[in-house]
């Protein structure tokens, strides 16, 4: 398919798809929000007067919803390597999530308080290598696994995006340590032809 071709191609299913439209008709700044609504419903994953990290939060979705969620009470702090229009309620702190002085700034924005929720949907930019695209996927998976292990109180969750394939039981293996429970799910907005799939752990233990 030639390059214009890709694109309206691209343009039509995007645009025509019925989460799109929901999300565009509700407010919302992605279709991405039908996805955390759906694990929310299925896991009660949010409640008013949680402590909640948004990793790789950018346009804002998850945020406004977690935001509605926990109706004012409690704390929403949101991470991207892409700009993020504020929110109301919802602290945003700009930076690449791989790199050290990131998380030590999101450490001190942190101060200490217990971390009730992580969500990440963090997703890295698809170059085509599917090799390379899957190893940088599992990376950040396991990066954000790893800040959910330092900062969440005992009992807390995390929702954690990510793609089946290379590293993917490993990965679902690792949670199934740290986690009472974990379930694996599909929701129905996540495209079906993506390998893309989201852990949810309950019931942080201490390893
Ligand atoms: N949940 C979001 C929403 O509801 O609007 C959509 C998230 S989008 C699928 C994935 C995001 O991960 C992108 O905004 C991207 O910039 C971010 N991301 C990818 N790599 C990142 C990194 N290293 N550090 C921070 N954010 C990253």
């Amino acid at each position: 398919m030639k390059r214009r071709q890709k694109s309206r191609a691209w343009h039509r299913e995007h645009t025509e798809d019925e989460f799109v439209r929901r999300a565009r008709r509700q407010g919302y700044r992605s279709r991405a929000v039908f996805k955390l609504e759906e694990l929310d419903r299925k896991d009660r994953l949010l409640r008013p007067g949680m402590c909640v990290v948004d990793l790789g939060a950018a346009p804002g979705a998850w945020s406004q919803y977690a935001g509605a969620r926990l109706q004012g009470r409690g704390r929403i702090i949101a991470v991207d390597i892409l700009p993020m229009e504020p929110l109301p309620g919802v602290e945003v702190i700009q930076g690449d999530f791989t790199e050290q002085a990131l998380l030590e700034q999101l450490l001190r924005r942190l101060g200490g308080e217990p971390v009730d929720l992580v969500i990440s949907d963090m997703a890295p930019n698809i170059s085509g290598i599917h090799v390379a695209d899957q190893a940088k996927a599992i990376y950040l998976a396991e990066l954000a696994l790893d800040f959910a292990r330092q900062t969440l109180r005992p009992g807390g969750g995390l929702l954690l995006k990510t793609f089946q394939g290379e590293g993917f039981p490993a990965l679902q293996a690792e949670m199934r340590r740290h986690f009472d429970r974990l379930v694996c799910r599909k929701p129905r907005a996540s495209r079906p032809k993506s390998r893309e799939v989201y852990l949810v752990g309950k019931g942080r233990v201490s390893v």
